[in-house]
């Protein structure tokens, strides 16, 4: 299934993340020797335990909700958190990031979905953070894009409309605070079910787990 994936990517510079949250090790290293090296996890605990069971070459992304007081345990090694929603998460990622010595790269997750259970920032509320003087003093984190999710529906005008609004959200930004940064460039949008939608809309990333791994 991999192949298969990285086929439909690769006429785009989209990049795949393995989403392997819930799955043993040995999954992991299978596709590790087929040749990925991007993972993500949603769970603070299986990112470390995976981080220091597994080869060190891989980059590990952090992809759901996370709490400010766990992000010490992945400060250490964490390529890319792609669900900061939060000025004190943010204030935190920026803490540890120094205890560390290191430049947290994050993305700023967006609500798009109409479900309430899924996390996320409107415009507005980002542009007040990217406003606010602690971002614009914080020396050890680095906004690299924006995340989203979709409603999970059949419904794939829905689908399309949602994905447009980050894409459009992103632009906003990238002309409002990121112009001259070619960092800003990620937008991170697609999963199993609607990834081919995603990188029609211009993603750069998709998180992809069931359809690599099977059912969780
Ligand atoms: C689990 C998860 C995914 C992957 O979902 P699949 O439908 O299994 O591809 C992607 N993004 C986030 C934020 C997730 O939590």
């Amino acid at each position: 299934m991999l192949k298969e994936i990285l086929k439909k990517l690769s006429p785009t510079t989209t990049k795949l993340v393995a989403v392997s949250k819930t799955k043993p090790a040995k999954a992991i290293e299978e596709l590790y020797d087929q040749g990925q090296r991007v993972f993500g996890e949603n769970k603070v605990q299986e990112l470390t335990w995976k981080y220091e069971a597994l080869p060190k070459d891989i980059e590990w992304h952090a992809i759901g909700h996370l709490q400010s007081n766990k992000v010490k345990y992945i400060a250490p090694f964490i390529t890319l958190i792609h669900s900061v929603e939060s000025l004190k998460l943010m204030k935190e990622i920026n803490k540890q990031a120094k205890k560390h010595d290191r430049i947290i790269e994050f993305l700023l997750q967006f609500h798009i979905a109409e479900e309430d259970t899924k996390f996320g920032l409107d415009l507005s509320e980002a542009q007040q953070i990217l406003n606010s003087d602690f971002y614009k003093n914080a020396k050890n984190i680095k906004v690299a894009g924006v995340m989203g999710m979709a409603t999970f529906t059949e419904n794939k005008n829905q689908v399309r409309n949602e994905f447009q609004t980050l894409k459009n959200i992103f632009e906003a930004l990238k002309k409002g605070f990121f112009e001259s940064d070619d960092n800003f460039k990620e937008i991170s949008m697609g999963m199993s079910g609607d990834f081919e939608l995603a990188i029609e809309e211009g993603s750069t990333m998709v998180r992809i787990g069931s359809l690599l791994f099977g059912a969780r």
